[in-house]
């Protein structure tokens, strides 16, 4: 027999998706004019609308956030050895090795996750020409002592911000920092495009270069100035992105209040551990992770498992670590004793359910799920 009654699953996250008519009209603009891609006017708007938005200068469209951030260390010439992070999405390491680049993995710090700044020195060596942070979950990383390194090192910096759209500090824009950053507007990001992504660009001549390179390398009809590769947004996903820059604010706000509603519920609950806010940051709610620790009943998995036997479908990011995945582990700096605060990070965290459509009553199931062995 069927049970009416069954609860749909609960995922991650779930795309954002404007009511199908309000896309009818991009539609039949793009079927009027015929311009598919190639920096078709939905794509000059998005950049625009995304420039003012972000609050940042100039900005270079891309098919997704992979191929920015390959495009990224092309741009910049990046050779030899990148220091970078092993607790991320595996693409971040994966753009320095289709570049040919060896990455080095430092430890994160263990309250924001991100690089830990202290571990940069020891790890430059003579081939050392870059560093890729990320600003995990969207938490600005330690941007002005990484930018005092990479300046006495002469190191270029590329931040991987696929996680921190519209996340500001002390109000300003923290894709602003580094020479370079790169997001990503994947289906499961706070802001999708269905796929694409983008690099924030401080000045129109790097602008300009990147744009060269994501079109093969092409700066007119004969001529080709590198080695490039396609890389460029179509006008479907261009146009699909100025809706949804639309809806991003509500978006947002409902992001906020379901982080209140885990934060509240969640305090106190023994071995359950959030990450702390902090007061001068925009934070933009696109993850809720929690770190499962030892005065809590079950270990990691079995909560992880005991949520998908109730539909509730956490991630487990970022587990394993980069640095554990086969292409990278023989390396020196892939050695789990090099990385001891993300190798227990990667132990211990789950990434809750959150996104827009998500309601009370869910979140209310999630943490009466998790505080369950303390219930009276
Ligand atoms: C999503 C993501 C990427 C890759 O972006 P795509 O648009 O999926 O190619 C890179 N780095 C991080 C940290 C990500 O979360």
């Amino acid at each position: 027999m069927k049970d009416h009654h069954k609860k749909s699953p609960i995922y991650v996250t779930q795309p954002l998706l404007p009511p199908l008519e309000e896309f009818i009209p991009y539609l039949e603009s793009i079927w009027a004019n015929k311009i598919l891609t190639n920096g078709g006017p939905f794509h000059h708007q998005l950049e625009q609308a995304l420039c003012d938005y972000l609050g940042v200068k100039y900005i270079s469209l891309f098919t997704n956030g992979t191929l920015a951030l390959m495009t990224a260390l092309q741009a910049l010439r990046v050779t030899g050895e990148v220091i970078t992070t092993p607790y991320s999405f595996v693409a971040t390491a994966h753009s320095l090795l289709w570049n040919g680049i060896k990455p080095v993995f430092i430890d994160i710090d263990p309250l924001t996750f991100n690089i830990d700044p202290g571990k940069i020195e020891a790890a430059i060596t003579p081939h050392t020409t870059a560093i890729l942070p990320v600003h995990c979950y969207g938490h600005p990383c330690d941007v002005d002592r990484i930018e005092k390194i990479a300046d006495n090192y002469g190191l270029k910096v590329i931040y991987d911000a696929a996680h921190a759209f519209g996340v500001k500090k002390h109000g300003l824009s923290v894709l602003n920092h580094g020479d370079l950053s790169v997001l990503s507007f994947h289906a499961t990001k706070v802001f999708n495009t269905f796929e694409g992504g983008a690099i924030i660009c401080p000045d129109a001549k790097i602008k300009q270069r990147i744009d060269h390179l994501k079109n093969f390398g092409f700066v007119d009809e004969v001529t080709v100035v590198a080695p490039g590769i396609n890389g460029k947004m179509s006008e479907i996903n261009a146009a699909f992105g100025i809706l949804q820059l639309k809806n991003i604010d509500s978006a947002l706000a409902r992001r906020k209040a379901i982080d209140t509603q885990y934060r509240t519920s969640l305090a106190g609950t023994p071995g359950i551990h959030c990450l702390p806010e902090d007061s001068n940051e925009t934070a933009n709610y696109a993850y809720f992770p929690i770190l499962v620790q030892d005065a809590y009943p079950l270990e990691r998995d079995a909560l992880y498992q005991k949520l998908s036997e109730h539909e509730i479908y956490a991630r487990r990011y970022f587990y394993p670590l980069i640095s554990d995945f086969p292409m990278y582990r023989g390396m020196p700096s892939a050695a789990p004793a090099n990385l001891p605060v993300a190798q227990k990070v990667a132990s211990q965290v789950i990434c809750l359910p959150i996104y827009p459509t998500l309601n009370q009553e869910q979140v209310d199931t999630i943490v009466n799920l998790i505080t369950a062995p303390f219930a009276r």
